[in-house]
Formats: structure tokens, sequence, C-alpha cells
């Protein structure tokens, strides 16, 4: 960007450019997952990571009717992190885990290495109704574990902390003094914030950039307005945000120490190299080792070849 048609506040000192002050709103992107329309929040073409955070996918809605059903499919080099606001889904993986996760609770799965996963939305007499509301992140494995072996934790509860105008549930990570028992192997947190009525205070550590997705309803800071659909990033060196939301609003706060490294990220596979990308491609197309297996009836999902290949 020109320093001279840039209005947003950021100089560039000695070439290097700083980060814009304020908030920074992006649109996400629509696609479908497994039949479900998401909301892919991040990474965007600007901003590829947020702490450790390398993808968020808003999945359905409140009440949004739906049947998701995704196959076994690899991962590598990262963790998803998966938490329902309506719905009940049942993972199956390949170090024999299987699991339904429900509101409230979390999932976590460390790729690692390597690793498979299936996830099918259920309808049963415990769902409350065919509605998914989910969102799925990735965390972005760092190199002493992105090569690892492979794990997988389900929290059926959470911490929750009271705050000034909300109350949040800690998914991963510290946030104000209170830290959820799921592993990080980076430091980053997610909070699940509910606003209460009046303005909110959110304590941040200037160490951390931040960012705001609201699942429900809409939250205003700083003369910017953020619904779903959007992810409002906030630079490293604050030490609080000041929202205000209607009662009944929700929204999902990341945060963490930025990423060292520029994680490269095709398919389900977050790397650092066309290669190591490629050599994973080549191990799940051939149903190596590696990866194992799943005991789902649902059909394996395979993929053509990564671009820079043909
Ligand atoms: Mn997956």
């Amino acid at each position: 960007m020109n320093d001279a048609a840039d209005d947003s506040g950021s100089t560039s000192r000695g070439g290097v450019p700083r980060r814009p002050a304020g908030v920074e709103l992006s649109d996400a992107r629509e696609a479908d997952v497994g039949g479900v329309p998401v909301r892919r929040v991040l990474p965007q073409r600007t901003r590829r990571t947020v702490g450790a955070w390398c993808f968020v996918d808003h999945a359905g809605g409140p009440g949004l009717a739906a049947s998701m059903d995704v196959g076994p499919h690899p991962h590598i080099g990262l963790q998803t992190v998966t938490w329902l606001l309506e719905g009940e889904v049942l993972h199956r993986d390949s170090l024999g885990s299987e699991q339904v996760i429900r509101p409230g609770q979390l999932n976590l799965m460390t790729a690692g290495g390597g690793v498979v996963h299936s996830e099918e939305q259920l309808h049963t007499h415990l769902a409350t109704s065919r509605a998914l509301h989910a969102v799925q992140l990735w965390v972005a494995l760092p190199e002493e574990t992105r090569h690892g072996p492979a794990a997988f934790e389900h929290h059926a509860e959470l911490p929750q902390v009271a705050l000034p105008g909300g109350e949040a549930t800690v998914l991963v990570g510290a946030f104000a003094g209170t830290t959820s028992p799921a592993r990080t192997d980076t430091e980053h947190f997610g909070v699940d914030m509910r606003s209460t009525g009046g303005p909110i205070s959110v304590p941040l550590s200037t160490r951390h950039e931040h960012a705001v997705a609201v699942v429900q309803g809409a939250a205003e800071t700083g003369g910017t307005t953020i619904t779903p659909g959007h992810l409002a990033y906030i630079g490293t060196g604050s030490d609080e945000l000041h929202l205000d939301a209607e009662e009944g609003s929700r929204f999902i706060l990341l945060g963490g120490v930025p990423f060292p490294e520029r994680p490269f990220m095709w398919w389900n596979y977050v790397a650092r190299s066309a290669e190591e990308v490629s050599a994973a491609h080549r191990d799940w197309t051939q149903r190596a080792d590696r990866f194992g297996s799943v005991a789902s009836d649902l059909e394996p999902i395979d993929v053509p070849a990564p671009p820079w290949e043909s």
C-alpha cells in the first residue's frame, strides 16, 4: 500500500510498515462443508493467522436446519477445535476415538504428522432440534509438535469467566486469569463471549494480536460494527477491548502471540512448503500408514492433486 494513499493511520518507518491502529474489518468467504453453509472468516488474503489461529469456519446458524456429513479426511500440522452452539455431532478418528459433541463441549484434535477423522451430525432423541450452529477453528502447530504424534481430547466442561457486560467460556488457553484444560502448544487463547447487557470490557495482553468473529447478533467497537460473516482484527499493543453488544449477542474472541512463521495451507493441510503438502497428498491418496483409517460408514474424501503439480 502506498503511504500517500493510506488514511488508515499506518505509517512506514525505515520501510517497515506498522500495523494500522484500530480495528481492521474483513469479509468472510461463503463455502460449503459436508452440505452445511459456512462463513470462512479466516484465513484472509491479507491476514493468514491471528496468533496461531489459522482457520475459522462459522457453520450453520441459530435454528438453521442442516445435515452435515463429512467423510474421513486427513489433516497434518494443525489442531482442530470444534465448538457447537446448537446440534450434535459424532467425531471419529484414526486414533480410535468415537465422541459425540454437544453444545458447551469442546473437541480438540491434534494432527501432528498425520491423522484422519470424520464428522457426522446426529439427529437422535437427545438432539434438541435438527439445527446446526457450530464453529470449527484450526490452530497451526509450532515446529516442535507439527511432526509429532496425533492426539484427541474431549472436554465436557469448560471454565467460565464473568466480565462487566458479558460472560465468557474459555475454550482454549488463558483468559482473564482463567485457563482452559485443553492442550495448547503455543501461547494463544479462544473464548465464546455472550453479552449480558451494557458495555463489555475485555482485558487483553499487549503481546497478543486479537480477532473477533460475531456468531449471533452484533457488536460494536470504536465505531466499527461487527456482524456474522466478518472478522475484526486488532493488532498487538492493546490491553483492553471495549465492546457494545445487544444483550444475547455472542462472539468468538481469539488471540495470541503472533505466529513466527507463515504457514503454507492447502486443503486440510497446514505445512511450511508446497513440497510438504505434496507429500501429504500423495500419502493420503495412497492410504499410507501415516494417516491410518477411521471406522466410519461415510466414504473417505479425495481431492485432485494440488495445482502446482499439474
Ligand atoms: Mn477435518
